[in-house]
């Protein structure tokens, strides 16, 4: 530490990201996709794109916010776009909880929340998930507090259905509620059409995970204009020029090319069950994920070392020395032959 950093950051302590490798492993501990992204978007990133890149990128990002909008039937004022979701999830949690706010999330969820609480002041109650790992919606009724959660949630990939996300944003008019998506497009049921009916939600999702652009850097919230208006005075005060016009132009192409992601998607579903059964089958104790990973622990070996050994079989996966899950690993479903690899590996492993 320098001594020129303010006080108020001294303490602070930053999110860690997974690990990433230039070595050639299998890679499922930061839920990228195994598919190279859209064949559209290589066609968008033409030279004469490239020719202007001497202009600055379109601040208001019509073209990006017009397809999002178009794709999920709701009007380009209603979306809010950011240098991946995390943006989108720190001008939010900046903006409506910031300097002495309350916010509220699951105590085992994703690791940024607590951070982005940290950084911007504002008082955060972790809520125990239940035994099961699953989210009790009665914690969650009549807050009287902002509230973050991701759906389904990491790692435990559960999800909460659309009923109950309604009953949660229904009985908190008067504080926001994000609900992170950053995993739905692998099978959760999204309450994405209740931004037309409550003006308390903002919706977040990211062009991250779904569709192979973890090194793009696009994400985006959507939620009533008033909301989005208030993100986007943050951002004009912050950093208007949030997302350069390469990603601009990938990202609307993308989310354009349903055809080419649903398959993608699909492949990744099929994959997630048939990894999840043969895991079983070695007697593991797996959630229902409806994410693109899979949370999973094992009586025969304790996680840490289990994840230790398959990194010295060039096998990465993710390991949270936290309480609760400290015996769990969350495995990125990748392609079906990384995942054949790694429970032929597993096996390998456990029965020596
Ligand atoms: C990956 C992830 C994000 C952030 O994704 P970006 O790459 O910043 O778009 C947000 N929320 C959850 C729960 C995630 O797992």
């Amino acid at each position: 530490m320098s001594r020129f950093l303010s006080k108020n950051y001294e303490k602070l302590v930053p999110y860690t990201p997974g690990e990433q490798v230039n070595v050639k492993v299998i890679k499922l501990n930061t839920n990228e996709s195994p598919f190279p992204p859209s064949p559209k978007v290589k066609e968008v990133l033409s030279e004469e794109v490239i020719d202007k890149l001497n202009l600055y990128s379109d601040p208001e990002l019509k073209e990006l916010r017009s397809a999002i909008a178009e794709q999920f039937g709701v009007t380009h004022d209603m979306v809010f776009c950011g240098n991946g979701s995390d943006d989108v999830l720190a001008f939010a949690i900046m903006g409506f909880c910031g300097a002495g706010g309350k916010l509220c999330c699951p105590d085992i969820s994703y690791g940024f929340y607590p951070v982005y609480a940290d950084i911007f002041g504002v008082e955060l109650e972790q809520i125990p998930l239940k035994d099961d790992f699953s989210i009790d919606v009665n914690d969650y009724i009549g807050k009287n507090k902002n509230i973050v959660i991701a759906n389904p949630n990491a790692p435990t990939g559960l999800a909460l259905s659309f009923d109950e996300v309604e009953k949660i944003v229904s009985s908190n008019p008067d504080n926001l509620v994000i609900m992170d998506e950053a995993y739905m497009a692998f099978c959760g049921e999204s309450c994405m059409e209740l931004v037309k009916k409550y003006d308390n939600l903002l919706v977040t999702r990211t062009f991250s995970k779904s569709h192979s652009l973890a090194g793009l850097r696009v994400g985006f919230g959507i939620g009533s204009k008033d909301i989005i208006d208030d993100l986007n005075k943050l951002k004009y005060s912050f950093n208007p020029y949030n997302l350069n016009t390469l990603s601009i132009k990938a990202a609307a192409a993308a989310i354009a090319d349903n055809e080419y992601y649903d398959d993608k998607i699909a492949q990744i579903v099929e994959t997630r069950e048939k990894t999840l059964a043969d895991l079983r089958a070695l007697g593991f104790k797996c959630t229902d994920s409806k994410a693109n990973f899979i949370f999973a622990s094992s009586d025969k070996i304790p996680a840490s070392e289990l994840a230790s050994k398959l990194r010295e079989n060039g096998i990465l996966v993710r390991y949270f020395n936290k309480a609760k899950i400290d015996n769990y690993l969350r495995i990125t479903v990748g392609s079906a032959e990384d995942m054949q690899t790694l429970v032929d590996c597993i096996k390998k492993i456990t029965e020596a």
